[in-house]
């Protein structure tokens, strides 16, 4: 049997437009819109196209895009001046510092001095520390929108199910981990120094793979219909973009699976849209989209 394919475009598109939906209501009642400042330090192609396509996405939205870039060789201070500057911003609701940083700039102290109100990215340790303990919190953009897919594959009937995370970073790993634990999935996380990462695959109704190695998931890791969830990004020497699952096989085996690209990644920035309108009505005291 064949994998029902997760179309994470279309779904990213449908909470784009409801997110654009609830701007609409923001600015009227409010009398302006939701503000996203995205800061990109340094020339980093990758990071360009990153912050150029969420400044497209802020403004489809309908709220307000702010771009602040700065030269490469910038000290610390001064971003952390910048960060303080738009924390005091009434304008602004969102803040995200593209990562990575370069070498000489301490990117914990730079994302610990960003208001948690406004951390859109949810890295903040009062984020992450809030999201481990079940309060409000912003939550990290991508986990949140594998989230999404997986509540819609189950029907929200999450509860129960042995999810295997495959990677422990703060960005997706490990917030995964705990969203996964929120909806009372039993959640085992794997990473370099994990004995036999293929049989705790094995044995996962749910397989989030978040290495950066591509196909380091093999399809007779994938057991018979479960639900294969891909955040990798890896462009291959060909330039294809594949993921870490080996697709062509595990599409074979898994009853529901996300494409790279297609899958993952457009949830991403329609997940970054969402906490931005988030962060705006808790700071404006109004009710939050559900
Ligand atoms: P990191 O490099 O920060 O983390 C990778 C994780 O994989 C680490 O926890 C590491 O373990 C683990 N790992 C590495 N090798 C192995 C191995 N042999 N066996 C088991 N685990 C291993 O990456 P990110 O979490 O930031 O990103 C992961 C992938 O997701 C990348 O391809 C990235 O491009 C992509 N990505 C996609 C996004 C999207 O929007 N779709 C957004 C963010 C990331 P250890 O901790 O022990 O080193």
């Amino acid at each position: 049997m064949t994998a029902r394919i997760i179309d994470g475009k279309a779904r990213a598109a449908a909470l784009r437009a409801d997110v654009a939906g609830h701007v609409t209501h923001f600015a009227a009642r409010i009398g302006r819109a939701p503000g996203l400042a995205v800061v990109l330090v340094g020339e980093d192609p990758a990071s360009g196209v990153y912050v150029r396509s969420k400044g497209k996405a802020t403004r489809e939205a309908g709220m307000v895009s702010v771009e602040r870039r700065l030269p490469a060789d910038i000290d610390e201070w001064a971003l952390l001046e910048l960060v303080s500057e738009l924390n005091a911003d009434p304008a602004i609701d969102g803040i995200l510092v593209q990562l990575p940083l370069p070498s000489q700039i301490d990117a914990q102290a730079v994302i610990g001095a960003i208001d948690p109100a406004k951390d859109v990215d949810g890295f903040h340790p009062v984020n992450a520390g809030r999201l481990a303990t079940g309060l409000p919190a912003l939550v990290p953009c991508t986990p949140l929108g594998c989230l999404m897919l997986l509540r819609e594959a189950y029907d929200g009937k999450l509860a129960g199910l042995d999810a295997v995370v495959v990677g422990r970073s703060n960005i997706v790993g490990k917030p995964m981990a705990q969203l996964l634990l929120g909806d009372s999935c039993t959640v085992t996380i794997a990473h370099s120094r994990t004995r036999d990462v293929a049989a705790r695959v094995r044995s996962a109704d749910i397989v989030i793979a978040a290495v950066g190695i591509p196909h380091f998931i093999a399809g007779d890791w994938i057991k018979p219909g479960a639900t294969v969830i891909d955040v990798g990004i890896n462009r291959l020497p060909d330039g294809r973009l594949v993921g870490d699952v080996d697709y062509a096989a595990a599409v074979e085996v898994a009853g529901a699976i996300t494409p790279v690209p297609g899958g993952v990644g457009p949830m991403t920035i329609a997940c970054l849209l969402r906490n931005t309108l988030v962060a705006a009505c808790r700071r404006e005291g109004l009710p939050e989209p559900d």
